[in-house]
């Protein structure tokens, strides 16, 4: 066995408060493009920005092609090796938090409870109105959308409807940000799987935990802004070292 995969076991089994830090990587291996790799989401649509959301009845309009022309792969999707060995770590009591950039749902579908998982960009399996915070089925907005394109509005206060994840330019969600923060306080090892930690402010909180006393580790096939502060890095692919390491 490769040292570093040694060195990888070693401190998940000195550890007892594993928090995993993921990011879009990880899902690659169930299907899903994550923005920056290259053929992923970046270069085929550049993400819509929230103030161009609010201000153009077109990128509302593309933006909701984009959601539903998306979701028959994510609904199609299903966990991977690397969720399942997080899901395994959590399940013998040594992870107790997965704080996800990812709106796919594929953690909790691995196993882990919704209450033990921090989505701090949110969530794509609904909508929310804006201005009220009124909750919205996808499948209303889907059936008027579909014909002529119409945007949804709110039926209670008329404002402007959005999937419940959050744009480039929108406000972290404070409960979330607030959850990942005491996760990332009382974590022994912080452990960063597939994330180009370049989207702030959630790249801060890996600084968090390291300045709280975790042991960072970045599983990650590029490398990253913050390989300098980590203890460990791994530059390799994600199921196959997650499986391996979950096994010693
Ligand atoms: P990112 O695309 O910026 O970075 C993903 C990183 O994972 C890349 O550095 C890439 O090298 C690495 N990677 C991809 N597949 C891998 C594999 N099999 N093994 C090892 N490394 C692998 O993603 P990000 O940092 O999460 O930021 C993008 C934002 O976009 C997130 O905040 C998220 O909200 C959103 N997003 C979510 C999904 C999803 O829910 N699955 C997908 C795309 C984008
Ligand atoms: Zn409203």
């Amino acid at each position: 066995m490769e040292t570093v995969l040694n060195e990888l076991a070693k401190l998940i089994e000195n550890s007892k408060r594993i928090v995993a830090f993921t990011g879009a990587g990880i899902s690659t291996e169930s299907g899903i493009p994550d923005f920056r790799s290259p053929g992923g989401l970046w270069e085929k649509n550049k993400p819509i920005d929230f103030s161009e959301f609010l201000s153009s009845e077109e990128a509302r309009r593309e933006s909701w092609r984009r959601k539903f022309a998306m979701d028959p792969v994510l609904s199609k999707a299903k966990p991977n090796a690397g969720h399942f060995a997080l899901s395994s770590l959590y399940h013998i009591g040594k992870m107790k938090t997965v704080i996800t950039q990812n709106i796919d749902g594929l953690h909790q579908a691995s196993g882990i409870s919704d209450s033990d998982i921090v989505e701090v960009h949110g969530n794509t399996t609904y909508a929310k109105c804006l201005d009220c915070h009124d909750r919205v089925t996808l499948k209303t907005v889907r059936e008027k959308f579909e014909h002529n394109e119409q945007l949804p509005e709110c039926r209670i206060c008329g404002g402007i409807i959005k999937t419940a994840t959050i744009s480039f330019g929108q406000a972290m969600p404070i409960e979330e940000m607030r959850r990942a923060e005491v996760a990332a306080i009382s974590a022994d090892l912080f452990f960063v799987i597939g994330s180009s930690l370049v989207v702030y402010p959630a790249a801060d909180i890996p600084l968090i935990a390291k300045q709280n006393g975790a042991t960072l580790v970045i599983l990650n096939r590029e490398p990253t802004p913050l390989d300098d502060y980590a203890d460990l890095v791994l530059r390799r692919e994600i199921g196959e070292t997650l499986e391996a390491v979950a096994k010693m």
